[in-house]
């Protein structure tokens, strides 16, 4: 399955995975002989890809220099969502040096997605962030043709079947790209970066829009013939369930993600069942009614004429974009408070990531509702303190898209308000979320007897319903798996949060990169 890479990709990875190291060490991890080692750096060297940086610390012998991968390297990670584009732009050591956020209707199509895209990176530029990309990694919510670099069939992404994404992004930015199915880069991401660190056999499930299941298995991501590996949203649970988007019924996700989770909840607020959904229906209301008086403001004030509506369309999808400058954020900057920089990061619960209080993106409403313009007013800071609830990050709750339904209407209430519910004891809420663990669970016990890994990550969306829905889920999967199993099999929240689609975009980049640096 995994072919041996060449020395010159081993040690661009090492590099990048852990900083700057002596000629010396490069030589002994890597096992080159020494004239192999030096040919091969001199190259990368004058290829501008690494550079000299300072002495080692003395091993006893001669001091040997450090090589590191040249300062200049830039990537572009792009995780499309349903609702959302996340872009960063990362170091050599995919360390984000700017990092933009946006709601965008994935059904407008790949020309005006894949244009904002080139707008955001060109923003990217002009605020310094890089002066040439070496490689783009794009992920997309949908099966991907990996060898071609083209969706196919995505179901919730009309126009998409077959577009040339990696094509057109390649020829713009005159650099090589990739492309993959966003769980996919999630997974990526996880083992790169977060609780799946150096981890060869795990799943990644994403609870969110829909379900869907990347497949890390002997040290890479199991793809599948046609780039459908791991769409586990639609295994079939309960032939009496309710009718999926796919046409069948009782479909997981059709039981239990975004969409199901809100029309569940907005059943048990009207009927009462639940008082603590039935006040929150009744404020999302009133806040919704307050933003289309608002939104009807500012369209009258600028019906004058046509052009000036046009200019105030963009200007709402400009304010609605969150841009945050990594580098030289401090604690107290706004940019912190969007939850990207590395201080929220690193003070988010770790192995206790089971934490209820993580914070919970903010309802995002779907983007082409007619509250485009007020979105950002939603997707105001998490609550609950030291989590990632960014202002970029209210999609994670905004499930307009994707069910197929073509309703591009608010939802009246969302995944966000049953967790505060649950987080209050309502009993109804509390139990719609353990129904959901229980059916991901029930499927996850199968996909363990199947692939035996040695972890599962739960991301996504929903994840942050937090401690109730992990300890279904895991109960579940302990009680109806083999014990050999799971004797040793960690089933944990994912630690990279919204931030995991775009760390596995800029690890495919450099991947990319560094393979063509022959
Ligand atoms: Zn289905």
């Amino acid at each position: 399955m995994h072919v041996v890479d060449a020395p010159h990709q081993r040690i661009l990875r090492l590099l990048r995975d852990e900083g700057p190291v002596s000629r010396a060490e490069l030589g002994d991890r890597l096992e080159l002989t020494r004239p192999r080692l030096l040919a091969e750096v001199e190259r990368l060297v004058s290829g501008g890809l690494i550079a000299e940086a300072g002495m080692a610390a003395s091993r006893g012998g001669r001091r040997s220099t450090l090589v590191e991968l040249h300062p200049r390297l830039r990537f572009a990670a792009v995780d499309l969502g349903a609702s959302s584009i996340d872009i960063e732009v990362t170091n050599g050591r995919l360390e984000p040096v700017a990092a933009y956020q946006e709601p965008a209707d994935i059904r407008t199509g790949p020309r005006a997605i894949l244009h904002r895209v080139n707008e955001l990176l060109a923003k990217a530029r002009t605020d310094g962030a890089y002066e040439r990309l070496d490689a783009i990694g794009i992920g997309v919510p949908g099966p991907v043709s990996f060898r071609d670099g083209v969706p196919v069939s995505p179901p919730i992404m009309p126009g998409w079947d077959r577009y040339p994404v990696r094509e057109l992004l390649a020829r713009e930015h005159s650099c090589p790209a990739v492309v993959d199915n966003d769980v996919n880069i999630m997974a990526i991401g996880e083992r790169h970066g977060g609780v799946a660190h150096s981890v060869d056999d795990f799943l990644f499930v994403k609870i969110g829009t829909g379900i869907g299941c990347g497949i890390h298995l002997a040290g890479g991501v199991y793809r599948g013939v046609d780039g459908c590996a791991g769409d586990i949203g639609h295994i079939q649970v309960d032939s009496h369930g309710p009718v999926c988007s796919c046409g069948n019924a009782g479909c997981l996700e059709a039981l239990f993600s975004g969409a199901a989770l809100a029309r569940d909840a907005l059943a048990a607020a009207r009927s009462g069942e639940s008082p603590a959904l039935a006040e929150r229906l009744a404020a999302n209301d009133a806040a919704r009614a307050a933003a289309a008086i608002a939104s009807a403001a500012t369209s009258s004030a600028s019906a004058a004429s046509s052009s000036a509506a046009s200019a105030s369309a963009s200007a709402a999808s400009a304010s609605a974009s969150t841009a945050t400058p990594v580098a030289g954020t401090r604690p107290g900057d706004p940019a912190s408070e969007a939850g990207r920089s590395d201080e929220s990061q690193a003070g988010g619960p770790r192995e206790g990531s089971d934490n209820p209080s993580r914070g919970i993106p903010a309802a995002g409403y779907p983007v082409g509702s007619g509250y485009g313009g007020s979105g950002s007013g939603y997707g105001g800071s998490g609550y609950g303190g030291s989590g990632y609830g960014g202002s970029g990050y209210g999609t994670g709750f905004g499930y307009g898209s994707g069910a197929g339904s073509g309703s591009a209407g608010p939802w009246l209430i969302t995944a966000r308000d049953v967790a505060e519910g649950a987080a209050e004891g309502d009993v109804v809420c509390i139990r719609l979320i353990r129904d959901g663990g229980r059916r991901v669970g029930g499927v996850l016990a199968t996909l363990v007897s199947f692939a035996n890994p040695s972890m599962i990550v739960i991301g996504g969306g929903l994840a942050q319903l937090g401690h109730v829905l992990l300890a279904e889920i895991r109960s579940v999967v302990y009680r109806r798996s083999l014990p050999l199993a799971t004797g040793n099999l960690p089933v944990v929240l994912s630690e990279l949060g919204p931030r995991a689609g775009v760390t596995g975009a800029a690890v495919l980049a450099s991947d990319v990169a560094f393979e063509q640096a022959s």
